[in-house]
């Protein structure tokens, strides 16, 4: 099985591609392994956890909560799970955020690994440490950095992946090549959906770019006193509009992507060209990008967000395409530019 070694300052995890989940028997001692994944996955995957001990959260955001957490916990409890168990995460990125939180949490910590199913998880959600609950409609309000022992990629899981899933997973590529790769930004405007759900090998290499993208990001800024901040591109509005109107995730930053966009354009001299071919892109992948939101409700939860500093906020811009920056806003002059724009 082929390695690749991500070094972060406190470990170094290795990331198995295109590796089957068969082999994890290779890399975890079946008799002290304790499987997490959702409802949906131990149904279409059930095949791959016979004989396994395995916990079963129920599927969906809404259930990122420590409630869900309290549930783990009794059940490693059931079974009799000591500071020796080691924990695999397999699912998307609520799987991969709940196990690894209850690793970090059970015992005092406990080893973890992910098996990350959907796109979302593959590039964004299980790299980087960052593992935890929403509280209410405050997203990842609570949690730990804390990194996995290890990554294993089997792409076969994205064939069952449901479509509305993939489309979320894109908004993060497409965050990633907004941010920081232009030719990315090219490749995918070239390509299209149908192109990588028709083509494993194509999307595993896209994947493949987007954990490298995402990771060169972390490892240069763990603590994100800098640099990991522009991977909040499009999601302080995203994750305020999120949870107050159910969307996906994905469906949330494509709406905060084009927000940024257009506050770019007229805060940081992001060109008025560029913005539509973001917004097209956003499109193109089939994300809205527009939702008619009750703005003072959306400022207060916004006002929760993880990025606000006293009395400002780091928001994140483009100069151009490719190329993200972050900027502190008097939150005024934010709550002025977030309720007035258009796209
Ligand atoms: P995220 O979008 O952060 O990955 P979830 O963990 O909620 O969020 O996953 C999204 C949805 O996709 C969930 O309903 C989950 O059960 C489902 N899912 C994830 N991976 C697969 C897969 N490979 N096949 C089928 N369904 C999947
Ligand atoms: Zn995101």
């Amino acid at each position: 099985m082929q390695k690749t070694e991500y070094k972060f300052s406190n470990k170094t995890i290795g990331c198995y591609f295109n590796a089957a989940f068969s082999s994890l028997e290779k890399l975890v001692d079946n008799d002290k392994v304790v499987f997490i994944t959702d409802s949906n996955i131990a149904s279409i995957h059930a095949d791959k956890f016979l004989g396994k001990k395995i916990i079963v959260i129920p599927a969906g955001e809404e259930n990122k909560q420590q409630s869900t957490v309290d549930f783990v916990i009794g059940e490693l409890i059931k079974l009799q799970a000591d500071r020796t168990t080691f924990i695999v995460g397999v699912g998307g990125g609520v799987v991969t955020d709940i196990a690894g939180y209850a690793a970090s949490v059970y015992m005092r910590g406990v080893k973890f690994a992910f098996v990350p199913t959907s796109i979302l998880a593959m590039v964004d959600a299980s790299i980087g440490g960052k593992n935890g609950v929403d509280v209410g409609i405050y997203k990842n309000l609570v949690g730990v950095i804390r990194h996995p022992e290890f990554l294993l990629y089997d792409f076969s899981f994205l064939e069952t992946l449901p479509d509305e899933e993939w489309v979320n997973g894109f908004a993060e590529i497409i965050k990633h090549a907004c941010i920081k790769d232009r030719e990315m930004f090219e490749y995918l405007n070239e390509n299209s959906l149908e192109n990588f759900k028709s083509s494993l090998e194509k999307i595993s290499e896209l994947i493949r770019k987007n954990v490298e993208i995402k990771y060169n990001i972390v490892s240069n800024d763990e603590q994100e006193t800098g640099e990991r901040k522009l991977l909040n591109f499009g999601h302080t509005l995203g994750h305020a509009i999120e949870n107050i109107y159910e969307l996906s995730h994905g469906n949330a930053v494509g709406i905060g992507m084009a927000a940024a966009c257009v506050i770019s354009e007229k805060i940081n001299n992001f060109s008025s060209g560029e913005k539509e071919n973001v917004i097209e892109l956003i499109k193109k992948y089939h994300l809205p990008v527009e939702l008619k939101f009750d703005k003072e409700k959306v400022w207060q939860v916004l006002l929760m967000d993880k990025k606000k500093s006293g009395d400002s906020m780091n928001f994140v811009l483009l100069n151009k395409i490719g190329d993200g920056i972050i900027k502190k806003i008097p939150l005024p002059e934010l709550k002025e530019l977030l309720i007035n724009y258009k796209l």
